[in-house]
This record gives structure tokens, sequence and C-alpha cells, in this order.
């Protein structure tokens, strides 16, 4: 027997919104989610800005995308790709209308926070070789200690030739670790302030303690080390000077929680977001509007360099492709519509104070939209206009695609941005959008399946509408 709806009740539905778990409304949406996450934890066993690249551009070629062609008129339903120095990708697919008519832009970022090797960063002490690390991001160093490592990256050798480096993700690999002190000896560690308790000039990654054996040696540890580099790689010393080594989590992409509802791994800032806009790139067939996804590096230190979002290689491109219809690239950036699509912060009980939680995001509540990022009275910050957010929620509810909106936190407490600022300098409408994640910027990152799944339906409905801007 059902109760018959009260006057409030029914106002209530009309007038108030109500944001649920979305489990409450759509019990099959987990089953939809789990195997979609299959493949997202494929994609995030590219842990480097280069490896998802090296994932991404071979499902590319397989689904008929083509290098792009300065020149090339391009027709519609044509698939095309342009790699920035294997660490930028823009994947293109030309819509039914012109050009012209405006651009529906996707774009993330596929660098993450994590620990750089300095140029020399080889070195000895105490019969124990170790690696000197500079790290990238924005990291709490303590929790970068006492985990097992992976080395990852690339060395230029004097031939010209680049050799990849890979170890410590397979499982027959040794891993490293930056180590901690033991609890009984850490009275004064203890005192520190969380920022100190682990330093930048102690985050050393071990990585030997077996001398060569010769007595005629001083750094027997360091030569055994280098040897063993040599025989595999053919690096020497002064290699590591023109190499882009790095360290990341050895920790394999996993299921979360006796519900398997959640996937704990590094790099999800923003890989979810960069593999629900590369499945909504590669799913859209015939786009009224031409799409543009693009994968943009050095996000996590401020977008700067020849592949960041600051750099001229996104504008360039645009003028090259565009030029072939006569068009100029400020006329098409205006009529388009970007959605920068980055994680945001899920709201966490245990640090429950720095949320406004009418205003965050949580998990399973679908992707998150927030009008503007940024930190204090909104600097650094696109602030996307009602008109733009009014865009993407006809689409969304269209498409029926839950969707929650988001800051990061209070107002006081801290913020952050991301690449919408830097690409809505081209005169372009943007708004973020993205998955909440827990442990953000952490060795193990963990998102809902659910949030990863509704945000590839979020950009695919957005790369499919043909909803026209005002
Ligand atoms: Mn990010
Ligand atoms: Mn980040």
């Amino acid at each position: 027997m059902t109760e018959k709806k009260s006057e409030g009740q029914k106002l209530e539905e009309k007038l108030l919104m109500r944001p649920k778990n979305l489990g409450e409304t759509d019990g099959s949406l987990l089953d939809k989610a789990m195997e979609f996450c299959e493949e997202y934890k494929r994609f995030l066993c590219g842990k480097t800005e280069r490896e998802v690249l090296d994932h991404a551009v071979p499902i590319l070629k397989k689904k008929g995308y083509k290098e792009f062609q300065i020149g090339k008129k391009y027709a519609p339903g044509n698939k095309f790709y342009m790699n920035n120095r294997d660490k930028a990708l823009i994947m293109v697919t030309v819509g039914k209308r012109p050009v012209a008519d405006g651009l529906r832009i996707g774009v993330s970022h596929t660098d993450s926070p994590r620990l750089d090797l300095k140029p020399n960063p080889l070195f000895e002490d105490t019969d124990m070789a170790y690696l000197k690390t500079h790290y990238y991001g924005g990291i709490k160093k303590y929790q970068w200690a006492a985990v097992p490592l992976s080395l990852h990256g690339v060395v230029s050798l004097i031939s010209g030739k680049t050799v990849k480096v890979v170890i410590g993700e397979d499982e027959n690999d040794p891993v490293f670790c930056v180590t901690d002190l033991l609890p009984h000896l850490a009275m004064n560690q203890m005192k520190k302030t969380a920022a100190e308790v682990i330093e930048g000039e102690q985050l050393n990654i071990l990585v030997g303690c077996w001398p060569f054996k010769d007595e005629k040696v001083s750094s027997k540890v360091k030569l055994n080390i280098m040897n063993i580099l040599f025989k595999k790689y053919g690096i020497t010393e002064k290699d590591f000077l023109t190499a882009e080594l790095c360290a990341v989590p050895a920790f394999k992409p996993i299921d979360v929680g006796l519900d398997r509802s959640m996937v704990g791994a590094y790099g999800q800032d923003d890989s979810a977001c960069a593999f629900a806009g590369f499945m909504a790139e590669l799913d859209c067939k015939d786009p009224e509007f031409t799409t543009v996804t693009i994968f943009a590096d050095k996000e996590e230190t401020g977008s700067d360099g020849n592949t960041g979002m600051r750099s001229f290689f996104f504008r360039d491109f645009l003028e090259d492709f565009v030029s072939a219809y006569g068009l100029q690239a400020r006329h098409v950036l205006k009529r388009s519509v970007c959605l920068s699509c980055d994680v945001n912060a899920a709201v966490d009980p245990a640090f429950g104070d720095v949320f406004e939680r009418n205003n965050c995001s949580f998990l399973n509540r679908g992707p998150v939209v927030s009008k503007y990022t940024g930190s204090r009275g909104k600097y650094s910050t696109n602030d996307a206009s009602a008109e733009t957010m009014g865009f993407l929620r006809r689409i969304l509810d269209e498409a029926e695609v839950p969707w929650q909106v988001g800051e990061l936190g209070k107002v006081d407490i801290g913020g952050g941005g991301t690449i919408a600022a830097d690409i809505s300098v081209h005169n372009l409408d943007t708004v973020d959008i993205g998955v909440p994640v827990l442990s953000m910027h952490s060795p193990f990152e963990i998102t809902s399946k659910t949030d990863v799944y509704l945000l590839y339906r979020a950009v695919l409905a957005f790369y499919s509408s043909k909803l026209e801007k005002e």
C-alpha cells in the first residue's frame, strides 16, 4: 500500500534538490561501472604522461585514427591525432557541422605528483646506494617513505638513442623505497610538523647495498649498481644528466572495498578523467560538432613548458587544423565549449571540518561540476558563466547523466586550480568537471567506479549533443 503524498512532499519534490547516493536510485549502475573500470585499471598501469601515450596511441591507430596532416581538409567522421613530444596528445573526430560552428573540447592531464630523480642522482652512504630525488607536484612528503616504489622514464644516450626504463612493475622485478625512522628513535621526529617529518633531501631512494668486490675501488656499492644498470640499459653515470626518470608507487590498480565499488591506484588525478575523456572520444562516432580531446602534461607543476596547457601547442595545432577551411582559430574558439576534466576532493568524514557539505562533492553522486576552482577570493580560476553552466546542465539532464556540484573545500582552508584557467584564456567557454577522489595526491588514491563511469557518460553526452551554444 502506497501512502498518498502530502502537499509538502509534493512541493519538496518539485522545488528542492535531494542529492542521494546513486546506488539508491539505480542499483544496476555499479554493474556497468564495474565492467567499465576493468579497462580503466589497465589504463592506470600507464603511470607517467609518456606511458599514458604509449598505451593510448596504439589504441587510436587500431580505431582508425591517423596522424594529423597540416593542410588537410578533413571530412565529417574523420579521426586523427597529434602527438606532442610523446607527452601530450590531441585527438579529434570531425563533426557533421562545419568546423566554423565551433568545437566540443575535453581536456585532462596525464602527469601526476611523483619523485623525479635529480640530474645527478646516484650516491653511496654507509655502504648503501641511493638515488636523490626532487619531488614533482604537490605531495605530502611523509606519505612517500616506506612504500614500494618503481622507476620509470627515459634516458637519452650519447648515441642519440633513447632508452625506456621501467623497473618495479613486473612481479619479478625488484622495487625501491625511501626509508623512514623507527618509532623507537623518533621522539624528536614526531615533534616536527608534518611538512618536516620527512624533508625534501631525505627523499632518497634506496637502490642497493651490495659492494663490487675490488679493494682498489672507493664507492663499491655505487659502482655495483651502475654496473647493473650498464649491463641492462647501457647507461653510465653521465647518462643520468640527460634522462627523465622518476619514482612512483609500485602498487597495481586494484578494487577497494568488500563491495568492490572503488578503485585504489596511484595517478587517478587525473587519469580518472583522462580515461573517461578518452573512452568518450573513441565511442563518439558521428558527432554533430567536431570533438577535440586533449591529454596535457605538466598540470601538477602549473602547466608551464612546451607540453603543458600554457604552451602554444594547442593553439598552433588549431590554427593548422582550421586554416585548411579558410578559418581563423580565434573565430572557432569563440564558438566552442570546453570541459576541463579534472578530479575534485570527495568529502571525507575523517577530515570533515575542511568541507562545506552543501557545496562539496561526494562519492557515488556522479561527476562533479565546478563553476570555479582557485583559492581565497576566487584567485587563479576560470569562473564559468551561468550560461556555460546552463549549457552543460541541459546536456547532462537531457542525457540523464546524474551529476553534482562541488568546490574543493571550505573557503578559507586552501584551494587549488585546474587547466580551466589556462585554456579559457583562448576566449573559450570552459567549465570544470571531474571525479571526486579520496586521498588525492597520495600514493594510493581512491575513486568510486560509478563516478568514473558517469564522467565518461557525461563527456560522451557533451560530445554527442546537438545543442547549439547561444
Ligand atoms: Mn588534476
Ligand atoms: Mn593534482
